[in-house]
């Protein structure tokens, strides 16, 4: 069976396929190339890993590809590159909203529950750095650098970051949206626009909590997110916090309220809730901390034998009051979701989906693509992990999944056929 023809059957049945791609307009003025024909290329290349406009205009070269987007044409990288930076944002950000809704209304974020909660994980990654090219929405920071002779020089690097927001789980992980960190600002202010628009879009009860890296810990911010209607779970690193210096303070000594084996992370741990904990002035309620003290044996080989070391780490969540209701386990497995971004997700975005890679140094070109590129993730993850058969029998990795819906290319199915109803 072509895999390709299955991926856009599961695509069209499930998602409507077709209507999301026309659903997304551009603002050329005198547009030749259908967007749709732009757009459907884009997603391909996001799905079949494509690394720049240049491949992707490539692509478009192959018959079936211009049967499959309706342009008898190929479309040049510069095409791309324009169209991307004429993208009607809106449009693309409510194409990821159509698919994440489905894949909540269909049940398939069941699995992400935790004790019956869905958290959202917002964090940060880079996008790019460069010395020279620079655009208005690049943020700058100077850095030291050791010149040929040995001297210390300051130069100028310019870059661009984002925040995502991604439901994790064990079998399924989805982008919900992204924002890019302006000039100036810091990851809390973004994540707050982010947080605005995504309760607009998705609602309140799209998901019940949010859970954050240390960044996030300000009074502003998590009063903020308890207005939004969210609990949260941030993870406390900073020893100079007063309160986490209280939380330490309190649990010493204390029996754990909670032992057991994480068969996942494979490690032993002891956890110590501290209840009614003031934050700060500027928070203004009350909040509460878990302490995870977790132990595992490491296997090392040292003078060609195989000796095992005992090793141990401690992590320390402040969460807020909605959540004192839930047994301590909650806020360790919450807190720890949110590792996921970084272990899975960003991974498989920055090694597979050329997250890293500039394709069109322009503010609003770089956003599209990284939209685009998230819907891609997300189709395809969907495909992999609720549909195909391949993926369940473990007879695939995603890679080589991604390797056959390219090779479904090749073969003479009536292609231009599948976007064909209006
Ligand atoms: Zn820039």
């Amino acid at each position: 069976m072509n895999e390709l023809a299955q991926f856009l059957g599961y695509a069209t049945k499930v998602f409507g396929l077709g209507r999301l791609i026309r659903a997304v307009r551009d603002q050329r003025p005198y547009a030749q190339i259908p967007t749709r024909a732009v757009f459907l290329s884009l997603l391909m290349g996001g799905i079949l890993r494509v690394g720049s406009y240049l491949d992707l205009s490539k692509q478009t070269k192959r018959r079936r590809w211009r049967n499959l987007i309706h342009w008898p044409k190929p479309i040049s990288d510069d095409v791309f590159g324009y169209v991307a930076e004429r993208f009607n944002l809106t449009d693309l950000r409510a194409t990821l909203f159509q698919v994440n809704r489905r894949l909540k209304a269909n049940k398939a974020v069941e699995s992400c529950k935790i004790n019956g909660l869905l958290f959202l994980s917002l964090d940060a990654n880079e996008h790019f750095a460069s010395r020279s090219r620079c655009c208005p929405a690049c943020c700058q920071r100077e850095i030291q650098e050791t010149d040929g002779e040995g001297r210390q020089q300051t130069v100028t690097e310019y870059y661009h970051r984002y925040v995502f927001a991604q439901i994790n789980g064990p079998k399924l992980n989805v982008l919900l949206d992204l924002e890019g960190i302006r000039p100036g600002e810091g990851e809390a202010g973004a994540a707050l626009r982010l947080l605005g628009r995504i309760r607009r879009v998705y609602g309140a009860r799209f998901f019940d909590a949010v859970t954050v890296d240390s960044w996030y810990v300000q009074g502003p911010f998590l009063k903020a997110v308890d207005k939004l209607g969210w609990a949260w779970i941030v993870v406390l690193k900073q020893e100079r916090m007063g309160v986490l210096q209280e939380a330490q303070a309190l649990g010493a000594g204390q029996e754990p309220a909670l032992r057991f084996h994480d068969e996942q992370r494979k490690r032993d741990v002891q956890l110590r809730p501290v209840k009614d904990l003031e934050f700060s002035q500027t928070y203004g309620r009350g909040v509460w901390v878990v302490h995870a003290h977790e132990t595992w044996m490491e296997k090392k080989i040292a003078g060609g034998k195989k000796i095992s070391q005992p090793q141990a780490s401690d992590w320390w969540w402040m969460a807020s009051e909605e959540l004192q209701g839930y047994p301590p386990r909650v806020i360790y497995q919450g807190g720890h979701l949110r590792w996921g971004i970084e272990n899975k997700t960003f991974n498989e975005l920055t090694q597979h989906y050329h997250l890293e890679h500039c394709y069109h140094h322009d503010p609003v070109a770089m956003l599209a693509q990284m939209l685009i590129l998230c819907l891609a993730f997300v189709l395809f993850n969907a495909y992999a992990a609720l549909h195909s058969q391949k993926m369940r029998l473990g007879q695939v990795t995603l890679k080589e999944l991604a390797h056959d819906l390219d090779l479904g290319l090749e073969a003479d199915l009536p292609w231009n056929l599948w976007f064909a109803s209006g």
